[in-house]
């Protein structure tokens, strides 16, 4: 079964300014479990709108939408944020984690936001599960300020994976980062790809970072140009190997495992 099918989305918002802008001409697109797709567009092409109303943060204008075998297109507020909490995991640019608030905190915080959260040991228990699947264990006590932008982004990928979605949104998640670090941040998502099985989503605008995927998506103008499958992707843990050491720390140790993730 397919995990996302849209059929003729379209979004149109109200601006005051620029009056109505159609950021989405009808939009078909179908994606299996299991995928890892890349979607691509210049700036204002629509690819943030897109990965919201997949993400069930905006609904569309017009069209259909299912998610998970569920119609998720026409919902109101309240059942978007219960599908969000059940089904999916947000991965943003700026890392989006809340100032003054540990590593492990940040990474508990969806679990408290669900309809019947876990008791506080329980929801520990994960945080520190998730923690140590991004390899940053020893940095649960850690404020934001005190973590690299690479160690940032990995907190928020924990946290995005806390509550066993079974979609990974990604918008630009290595926009901010070095190429060194983006390989990273890509090495940890071909594994939860590869070896958890979980379906990602991932905006990027850079070509060299799409040949990670394994289907590339191109928008242009709120319109599919192109939509084609990489025969091939690159590798994220062999071409970070090739560069060799630099911060031989806390991302060359053994992978742990989180369970039954997704
Ligand atoms: P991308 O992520 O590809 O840069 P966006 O999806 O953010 O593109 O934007 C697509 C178009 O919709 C742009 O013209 C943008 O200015 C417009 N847009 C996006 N969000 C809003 C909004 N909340 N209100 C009005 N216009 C918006
Ligand atoms: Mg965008």
């Amino acid at each position: 079964m397919s995990l996302i099918v849209l059929q003729g989305v379209h979004k149109t918002y109200q601006s005051g300014k620029a009056g109505e802008v159609h950021a989405l001409r009808g939009v078909d697109i179908t994606l299996g479990e299991g995928e890892f797709a890349m979607v691509m567009g210049s700036s204002g092409s629509g690819k943030s709108t897109l990965m919201n109303i997949i993400g069930c943060l905006d609904r569309s204008s017009r069209g259909n939408y299912w998610l998970d075998g569920e119609e998720a297109g026409h919902l109101d507020r309240d059942a978007r944020a219960a599908i969000r909490s059940r089904k999916i995991g947000f991965v943003f640019q700026n890392f989006h984690l809340l100032a003054r608030t540990s590593a492990l905190e940040n990474v508990e915080l969806p679990l408290l936001y669900q309809a019947h959260p876990p008791s506080y040991s329980e929801m520990r228990r994960r945080a520190r599960e998730a923690l140590a699947f991004v390899r940053l264990e020893n940095r649960a006590d850690h404020m934001p300020s005190e973590l690299s932008g690479g160690q940032q982004q990995r907190v928020a990928i924990a946290r995005a994976l806390i509550n066993r979605p079974r979609l990974l949104i990604a918008d630009e998640p290595t926009g901010n980062l070095d190429s060194r670090t983006s390989l990273e941040i890509l090495r940890l998502l071909q594994r939860l790809n590869a070896d958890e099985g979980l379906t990602i989503l991932m905006v990027t605008h850079e070509p060299e970072i799409s040949a990670y995927g394994k289907r590339v998506v191109r928008l242009f103008d709120g319109r599919i140009q192109s939509d084609e499958p990489i025969r091939e992707p690159r590798s994220a843990a062999a071409d970070r190997d090739a560069l060799g050491e630099e911060e031989p720390n806390d991302h060359e140790r053994d992978a742990a495992t989180l369970e039954a993730v997704p």
